[in-house]
């Protein structure tokens, strides 16, 4: 039998408990319950971030814990099940940073792989500060406006440098 890699895979069935066997299930080995029928069907989990600008500075927020413990990310969460993308967008904005937000455009989506055990598809919307008081909470240690020009911070995640990348490119084409 092929070995599927230790994480994330289940070696017991999630709902009775018997162990899973590997089996082709539509062109991929997939751990497969013979009791009850689960398939552990592995996706990626939808990660929300928000832009908030101030001139070409962009508000990024210190990670109080692991992954990226102590280095700083534009500040993101994620979609909980049965959560309207935008809202959660919202809520974990203003969890993060006291700032309630609307959102604009969206201005990336991009698959992260910076954690193998644990994939998502980032969607970054740009955001308008509408209300509340900037103040680290929830993930995050402290919070604050850099310059996308910098590197004023060390980044945790490879795409958020690829956003404030692109953000880079458009400041150079404004200005
Ligand atoms: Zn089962």
């Amino acid at each position: 039998m092929v070995k599927l890699g230790e994480k994330p895979f289940y070696k017991y069935c999630p709902f009775c408990a018997s162990p899973l066997v590997v089996e082709e299930r539509g062109g991929r080995l997939r751990p497969v319950c013979k009791a009850c029928g689960f398939v552990q069907y592995l996706n990626p989990t939808v990660g929300v971030a928000v832009i908030v600008l101030d001139g070409d500075r962009i508000l990024l927020g210190k990670r109080a814990r692991e992954p990226g413990k102590g280095r700083w990310c534009i500040p993101c969460g994620h979609v909980e099940w049965g959560e309207d993308v935008r809202d959660a967008a919202v809520r974990e904005f203003e969890e993060e940073t006291g700032l309630k937000v609307e959102l604009e455009a969206v201005f990336d989506v991009l698959s992260n792989f910076h954690n193998p055990e644990h994939l998502t598809v980032g969607v970054w919307f740009m955001g308008r500060v509408v209300g509340g008081k900037l103040s680290a909470g929830d993930d995050l240690s402290d919070v604050g406006f850099f310059s996308v020009f910098g590197p004023e911070v060390e980044l945790a995640f490879p795409t958020d440098e690829m956003v404030i990348g692109k953000l880079r490119k458009l400041f150079k084409k404004r200005f």
